[in-house]
């Protein structure tokens, strides 16, 4: 502690690793047992996103830089490490809504402008360096940077030899704590009694049945993905318009002969002009005429069928239920929902679910059929995708004594609904999976890796700190 003071870095790094000691100690996690190396990996995954800015010379000593920040300089050795092609270039994600081709067409070619901006800076950096260095992972999981693809092409044609350069490979000294290869993290007391208390919702369910350990990380440790602020409009934010849009527009009580008059399609146009206008997402975003536009063009066709359906009332929009459910052995567990909207027909009730992603046609595979003979998990993993709708019908017809005659999901982008199978089996053998899934997460005493769901992993956001 004593040289502390003499290097700046000391302090900064000291003062982030004291302020990270105060929230594991003060945190929310505080109350909770770990083992010793899971202890290490929070840690790791807290640290991850901690910066300590560098401050330097640019004309003596080692200098650390990013990318944009090299600008016109020159060095006689210039390392650049992490050349992945996911990360250099680092562009951003196409938008959702408007296909690329479309953008292109317009001559909104965002994609490409980053591409070549990077590119540039990249040139710039090749001709500021008398040596460079260029370091990439080589692994299964990442593909080195196209820059690196594109000097080695331009070298090997050059030179007219495949060969032409050279790559050296080298192992980094590995810091390693001693995992224990186990993959499973323990049920402690504790987390029993909180599991049991837990407010089930279709989410967790269905997480859990992805993989046990992303309902560990994910509704147990409460980790999650910080949220960014961004530039570019990502597929929540279009969601969350378009739930907000319905659920205003398509409200609770409202009858189909008045949704069928000139009136209402008025009103429903004006409520998106007005909605979109006073909309956080869109707000001094160069291509909202165009985001406008596609919105424009998806909700008419809502409303369209819509008018073609056949049902007398919105009986609810966006209502929470709060329900219960007795287990396999006669536990009782809470579950929670949200249900985007029931109609009613006079004769009994719909559940819908809004959704703006892709969704497949086929909400139950047709390999439900085998769930109904041989009930295991990897039986109920490939014969239902998601055990949602049943629940909101279960909880529906609990809590309100009503009769739901069909239960769906809305494809906001195709305008039409996906009907979950009517047959009582399958819905009641759903319903007995979620009471069998309650029953495993609450009982064991770990939650373990199970080698079925490790397809999962490539794409999975606790991949790092899973290892
Ligand atoms: S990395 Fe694989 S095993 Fe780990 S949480 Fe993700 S999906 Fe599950």
């Amino acid at each position: 502690m004593s040289a502390l003071g003499s290097y700046p870095l000391n302090i900064e790094a000291m003062e982030i690793l004291l302020s990270l000691s105060k929230e594991v100690k003060y945190g929310e996690l505080s109350q909770l047992k770990f083992q010793d190396k899971e202890i290490f990996n929070i840690f790791k995954k807290l640290i991850k996103d901690k910066r300590i800015a560098l401050m330097g010379s640019s004309i003596k000593g080692l200098q650390i830089l990013g990318l944009l920040e090299f600008g016109n300089l020159s060095f006689d050795n210039v390392f650049i490490v992490g050349m992945k092609d996911s990360a250099i270039p680092a562009i951003k994600k196409d938008y959702s809504l408007i296909p690329k081709d479309i953008m292109y067409a317009l001559g909104i070619e965002r994609v490409k402008k980053e591409y070549e901006i990077q590119q540039y800076y990249f040139n710039r950096i090749i001709s500021g360096s008398k040596k460079l260095n260029l370091i990439y992972p080589d692994n299964d999981k990442d593909e080195r940077s196209r820059f690196i693809e594109s000097i080695i092409w331009n070298k090997q044609s050059e030179n007219k030899d495949i060969n032409a350069v050279k790559i050296n490979k080298f192992v980094l000294p590995r810091f390693s704590v001693n995992y224990s290869g186990k993959r499973k993290h323990a049920k402690t007391k504790e987390i029993k009694e909180y599991l049991k208390n837990m407010h089930y919702t279709y989410s967790k369910i269905d997480t859990y049945l992805n993989c046990r350990l992303k309902f560990y990380f994910r509704y147990v440790l409460l980790l999650d993905e910080g949220v960014k602020i961004r530039q570019e409009l990502s597929d929540g934010d279009i969601g969350n318009f378009v739930h907000d849009f319905l659920r205003g527009a398509l409200y609770e009580n409202l009858n189909s002969v008045k949704l069928k008059s000139l009136e209402f399609e008025k009103e429903y146009f004006k409520k998106l002009e007005n909605n979109f206008a006073n909309s956080p997402y869109f707000k001094f975003r160069e291509d909202a005429f165009m985001i406008k536009e596609i919105l424009m063009h998806r909700m008419k066709n809502i409303l369209y069928y819509e008018k073609q359906r056949s049902y007398k009332n919105i009986y609810s929009s966006e209502k929470k239920y709060v329900s219960s459910i007795e287990a396999k052995f006669g536990d009782v567990y809470k579950l929670n929902c949200k249900i985007d909207r029931i109609d009613s027909n006079g004769k009994g009730y719909m559940v819908f679910d809004y959704k703006t992603g892709i969704i497949d046609d086929n909400i139950v595979r047709k390999k439900y059929l085998d769930l109904l003979s041989d009930f295991t998990r990897q039986n109920i993993k490939k014969a239902i995708k998601s055990l949602q709708l049943p629940l909101y019908k279960y909880i529906f017809e609990k809590e309100s004594g009503l009769t739901v005659l069909e239960c769906g999901v809305y494809d906001v982008k195709k305008a039409k609904i996906n009907i979950f199978p009517g047959d009582v089996e399958v819905y009641e053998k759903c319903i007995d999976v979620v009471r069998s899934l309650l029953n495993e997460i609450n009982t064991g005493e770990n939650f373990e890796f199970d080698n079925e769901d490790k397809v999962n992993c490539e794409r999975c956001k606790y991949f790092y700190i899973c290892k």
